[in-house]
């Protein structure tokens, strides 16, 4: 239809460009929360309180026990590209693994209605301020957009509400909002094995039961117990291995050759952020192959700490999936010692049959 004369090219309007990068950024409630709860723990919480509505369509809501913001930093929170985690170039090489260089709160506010309550230790009252596409907003046509003073306990409240109101086609993609709701529940479980000293609960709002519970003080193997049950948590092995070599250090839980599940649970952290990884998956389903009945499964928890330099930082914002140097190296150091580890259980175990 449209031959001839081509089309003149234009730039797009700004907001338009962040809108359509938010929505690839953020494709599912899960990921803003995920955001929310790093921003959380990176703040030093010690108490995360979570609240979600239609699977986090509706609201998504974070209280955290952390530093509080800045009122004065309030202004630029929600603008791309501004964060207190990094200042040079060379920063930037070693945290920004993971799409997310002070964008995760400038994207929430292109597809959602953003809301912040922050107190600081030293401030004498919290602070309240409404976000839509990067900047400040008044909470109703007409009001002021600068921050408003209120009663609040030390920490931070973020507030996100009908996520995707402006992408109708992704908002009616969303078939059932207890599928989102269980993507939620097992991010904030995966968190609330990995965050030691910090406590997480996380229900729907308006009901008074909570599908998480964990206490600050819950060791690790407890907040297994109460999120995935007492029959992985009374066969898991304490284990920990590092390789100069390769600048990595792991360490873990795994269920022992006496557990067996229909699929694997892998819990895995790269530098404290909750990555997928198929690689370690496979291998480490390789490992335990050789242990388990056909057909099982175990469960896996590990934190993988590498030199941040060392992490490949050219990866697609979108990829939860992450890429590091030497992987091939690491990995198989990792289920050699995942291998000892069992092979020592299991022989303790045909050594007491035996006697
Ligand atoms: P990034 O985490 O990459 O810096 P974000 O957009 O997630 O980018 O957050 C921007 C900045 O807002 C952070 O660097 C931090 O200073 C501040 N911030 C966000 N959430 C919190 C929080 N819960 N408590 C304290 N500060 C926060
Ligand atoms: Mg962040």
């Amino acid at each position: 239809a449209n031959q001839g004369q081509p089309r003149r090219i234009k730039a797009l309007d700004p907001n338009v460009v962040n809108k359509i990068a938010a929505g690839e950024i953020i494709v599912a409630p899960v990921h803003a929360l995920k955001e929310l709860m790093e921003n959380a723990v990176d703040a030093g919480a010690t108490s995360l309180e979570i609240v979600v509505k239609d699977g986090g369509l509706k609201l998504l809501q974070i209280t955290d026990n952390g530093c509080g913001i800045e009122k004065d930093d309030l202004a630029i929170l929600c603008e791309r590209f501004t964060t207190s985690k990094l200042q040079k170039f060379e920063d930037l090489q070693s945290i920004a693994t993971y799409g997310f260089r002070g964008e995760a709160l400038a994207s929430i506010s292109h597809i959602a209605h953003l809301s912040v309550t922050t107190k600081t230790k030293s401030s004498t009252v919290a602070w309240r301020a409404y976000y839509e596409s990067g900047k400040l907003s008044p909470p109703k046509p007409g009001q002021s957009s600068d921050p408003k003073p209120v009663a609040g306990r030390q920490g931070t409240q973020i507030t996100v509400e009908d996520l995707f109101y402006n992408i109708p086609t992704r908002r009616r993609a969303f078939r059932s909002v207890s599928d989102e709701y269980n993507k939620i529940i097992d991010m904030v479980g995966r968190y609330a094995v990995h965050c030691a000293h910090v406590a997480f609960s996380c229900k729907k709002q308006g009901e008074s039961s909570t599908s998480i519970a964990i206490q600050s003080h819950a060791t690790r193997s407890e907040r297994v117990r109460q999120i995935h049950g007492g029959s992985v948590a009374s066969e898991l092995l304490e284990f920990s291995t590092s390789d100069a070599r390769w600048h990595f250090t792991a360490e873990g839980l795994l269920s022992n050759a006496n557990y067996s599940a229909k699929k694997t649970i892998l819990l895995l952290f790269i530098n404290h952020r909750c990555v997928e990884s198929s690689n370690i998956r496979k291998s480490i389903e390789h490992t335990y192959s050789s242990f388990l009945p056909k057909g099982g499964h175990p469960f896996v928890y590990l934190s993988l700490q590498i030199d941040p330099e060392r992490v490949d930082v050219n990866v697609h914002p979108t990829k939860r999936e992450v890429n590091f140097l030497n992987e091939d190296e690491i990995i198989q150091a990792i289920c050699e010692h995942i291998r000892s580890k069992l092979a020592a259980v299991d022989t303790s175990r045909a050594f007491l049959t035996q006697t």
